[in-house]
């Protein structure tokens, strides 16, 4: 059901208890910035769905920097069954069976890609991928548009070449029914306010112009898909199963056993590694940041989220596309099934009658820095909450700090 004078908006036709999963959604398309050639990621997870390939101890190789990705792709791609099975050694370790410790069904499936591979986690993941992105894997394509994301540092360039690429098949409808304006009406401006808009716009068509190039696009159409991107992508991330396994395992009652050892000998590295890069000077304040979870396994081995990463890439799902934004939403967004399938949840109870909604910035943030993330949206939002935040905000000091706590 549309909402007047807004975006699509959808409409609960009936009472919704809190916690009921509304709906699953696969994406439209997620990124391909996974597949960056300079930089060799420190997991290996399918294109196509962004679940993780191979067993726990490759994985655990590939963070402790035993096995390259590289090397590990080359391998899973030569069939050679010895190496493999070298690569792939199921742990036993007490109270876990060996199918816990399989990432994925059936062995991964590797694409090499210029310089670069690509990991699927079966054939239909890698037959999906592969059919929507027919016309990028000629002539070279592919791996121009990496080196254009790597340039430009813009994971969007992927998502808009395979996106456009998607809309000569399947992909078309859905890409048309997203809303959307010029890319640089939909990004934030934050710290280039000395630009004029002039200034800005011709700041922003630069990647959209090396894309159109490669694709043979006009740049404005490239824009505007880029635009759709930016009004519409939302992160995936999901906490990697490695990082869950070795939760499990720092419970373990026993650890005195000779496969606690194995596997210790594999997480050490893993715990050294982030160490000796953490005291490197950073200037990528991101990068500085607290980790989130901590895992003590044994003495002095201490894991953290940053060490184990979670998955992180972007996507664009239709449905949710069409949810209009509340700074004190009702849906719940979240990655439950380890890959890139969404799941909508009730926040609280929705009664027949009341508009969905998702909030497209931080809701920890105050309503200052709200409408500030909201404006390249669009938007001012009007939403209950900003009236009352704006009326705290205007009443006397006391009540403002009431308001805040
Ligand atoms: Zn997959
Ligand atoms: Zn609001």
């Amino acid at each position: 059901m549309g909402v007047r004078e807004k975006g699509v908006g959808i409409v609960a036709e009936t009472d919704i208890e809190e916690g009921t999963l509304l709906w699953t959604e696969k994406p439209l398309y997620s990124s391909i910035a996974r597949q960056l050639p300079d930089g060799e990621y420190s997991d290996l997870a399918c294109e196509a769905c962004g679940s993780y390939c191979g067993t726990l101890q490759l994985q655990l190789k590939l963070f402790g920097g035993s096995v390259s990705y590289t090397e590990a792709c080359k391998t899973l791609a030569s069939g050679e069954d010895s190496e493999i099975k070298e690569l792939m050694k199921k742990p036993a370790l007490p109270g876990v069976s060996e199918v816990d410790c399989i990432l994925t069904d059936g062995a991964p499936l590797v694409l090499a890609v210029g310089d670069g591979h690509v990991v699927f986690c079966g054939q239909s993941c890698r037959k999906g991928w592969e059919d929507a992105n027919k016309s990028l894997l000629k002539d070279g394509k592919l791996q121009k548009v990496r080196q254009i994301m790597v340039d430009e540092d813009l994971e969007y360039l992927g998502l808009a070449a395979a996106l456009k690429n998607g809309a000569e098949a399947s992909a078309g409808a859905g890409l048309d029914a997203l809303c959307g304006d010029k890319y640089h009406k939909c990004i934030d401006r934050d710290g280039h306010e000395e630009l004029s808009d002039e200034e800005w716009e011709k700041e922003c068509m630069r990647p959209c112009e090396k894309l159109a190039g490669v694709m043979g696009m006009a740049p404005s159409e490239v824009s505007e898909i880029m635009g759709k991107l930016c009004r519409n992508s939302i992160m995936v991330t999901f906490t990697s199963p490695v990082f869950e396994y070795l939760a499990g395992v720092s419970g373990l009652k026993n650890k005195d056993t000779p496969e606690f050892a194995d596997l210790m000998s594999l997480v050490r590295p893993v715990a050294s590694k982030s160490k000796s890069t953490n005291k490197e000077p950073d200037s990528a304040s991101e990068s500085e940041s607290e980790p989130e979870a901590k895992l003590e396994l044994a003495d002095g081995v201490v894991l953290t989220d940053k060490d184990v990463p979670p998955y992180a890439g972007w996507a664009v799902y239709p449905l949710l596309s069409a949810v209009n934004h509340a700074c004190k939403p009702n849906l719940d967004t979240e990655f439950l099934q380890g890959d890139s399938t969404l799941s909508v949840l009730a926040k609280r109870k929705i009664l027949k009658g009341q508009e969905l909604t998702i909030c497209y910035a931080d809701p920890d943030d105050d309503q200052p820095e709200r409408q500030a993330a909201l404006r390249s949206y669009g938007f001012v939002c009007g939403c209950d909450l900003c009236g009352q935040e704006l009326r705290a905000i205007a009443g006397p000091p006391a009540k403002k700090a009431r308001a805040r706590a």
